[in-house]
């Protein structure tokens, strides 16, 4: 995809809040257990590689991704020898790319092991698959569900050479809600999988921000640590955070075309909207193409400190907004971020449009330049 650097929407991410929210995490869990940053998504949209480098100079222990391309990307751009987990399901396939990077996978079945280890026979070094066994205790997404299923996966396991088992994890459903009647029973279920083990894996892991942020005291080896590392609240606005993080993202574009309307003139596809008498309508260039979501028509971009509604639908490539009054072509529009001490949160904008934060994140694509402090 062609990036745009030669226009001015630029997404700033600033590397100095996340590794300031590793360290404030990083105080408030349990010494010694590790930190995992959850870099997949291309770091939730902010660039995997200068996030991860960024978590690693904050002290974060290792990485979590969800597609095996992410754990190679990262392989190859400056983390040799890191600890990287791949969450997601992977390809029984690509068993001796997975051993000869070394690279640590989910794993959900003992048939995966099986077919693995035909593919094996290709690798060029002689070492193992190293295993997280994933346990489903109410995602319903992958992973064992039974005590019966988890010993006959550590009964073949150990058996095998070829691999190592190298830890046992679950993934909350609720974790970010009031309610906690399922994070217990969740709980409750991982420790029964767990404690059914002959021996229990080095990493046995379940928290991801959400937990970490409001159920700090299970106790686990290791985190996986995803929104939060980016300032953001894991529950958009359901929760209280138990203490401030720093929002990395800031996007901004410039007014690209500025004009005063009569009453009714139209704006955009579908004329839906119909000015008033003498508004001040500024065109942006950013779009939907960019990230910036058709249902987001509702929201405001801040501009001067105030906030400006946007007018008519979003289009591909760019979107208009209603001035107070005549702003020049130039002017600093902010779409997420800070502008004259208004905030555009997106875990906020999120609720207004039925998504969650992260969805706004990873949405604002490659089109778009980043730029780190
Ligand atoms: N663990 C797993 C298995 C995930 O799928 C995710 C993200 O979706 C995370 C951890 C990180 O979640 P969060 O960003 O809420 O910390």
């Amino acid at each position: 995809m062609a990036v745009g650097n030669h226009r001015p929407t630029i997404e700033t991410v600033d590397l100095g809040a996340i590794k300031w929210n590793v360290q404030q995490i990083r105080q408030a869990i349990t010494p010694g257990k590790k930190i995992f940053a959850v870099v997949k998504a291309d770091a939730y949209g902010l660039g995997a590689i200068p996030v991860a480098k960024a978590a690693k100079e904050a002290g974060v222990d290792g990485f979590c991704v969800a597609v095996l391309d992410e754990a190679l990307e990262l392989r190859e751009q400056g983390m040799p020898e890191e600890f990287i987990l791949v969450m997601g399901p992977t390809e029984p396939e690509d068993a001796a790319l997975i051993a000869d990077q070394s690279i640590s996978v989910a794993v959900s079945s003992i048939e995966w092991l099986k077919e693995a280890l035909a593919y094996l026979e290709g690798r060029k070094t002689k070492k193992p698959i190293r295993v997280h066994l994933a346990t489903d205790t109410g995602m319903g997404r992958i992973g064992l569900r039974t005590v019966e299923e988890v010993q006959a996966f550590e009964g073949y396991i150990e058996n095998q050479g070829d691999f190592i088992f190298e830890g046992i994890f679950t993934h909350f459903a609720t974790a970010d809600g009031e309610d906690p009647t399922q994070v217990d029973k969740q709980l409750a279920y991982f420790q029964e999988l767990v404690g059914c083990l002959k021996k229990r894996p080095p990493i046995v892991h379940l928290a991801n921000s959400a937990i970490t942020l409001w159920h700090e005291s299970f106790q686990t080896d290791a985190i996986r640590l995803g929104i939060a590392m980016y300032g953001y609240n894991p529950s958009d606005t359901v929760l209280d955070l138990p203490f401030a993080l720093k929002p990395s993202v800031q996007l901004d574009t410039k007014i690209s075309f500025v004009k005063q309307m009569h009453e009714g003139d139209t704006i955009a596809y579908g004329a839906r909207y119909r000015a008033y008498e003498g508004e001040w309508i500024a065109t942006l260039p950013i779009g939907y193409a960019d990230g910036w979501r058709r249902d987001l028509r509702h929201q405001t971009v801040i501009v001067d400190g105030q906030r400006c509604p946007i007018r008519g639908v979003i289009c591909m490539d760019q979107c208009m907004i209603s001035l107070p009054k005549e702003y020049p072509i130039g002017t600093k529009a902010t779409l997420l971020g800070k502008n004259g001490g208004i905030v555009n949160n997106p875990s906020e904008m999120a609720v207004e449009i039925d998504t969650i934060g992260y969805e706004i994140l990873t949405g604002i694509n490659q089109r778009v330049p980043r730029k780190y402090l």
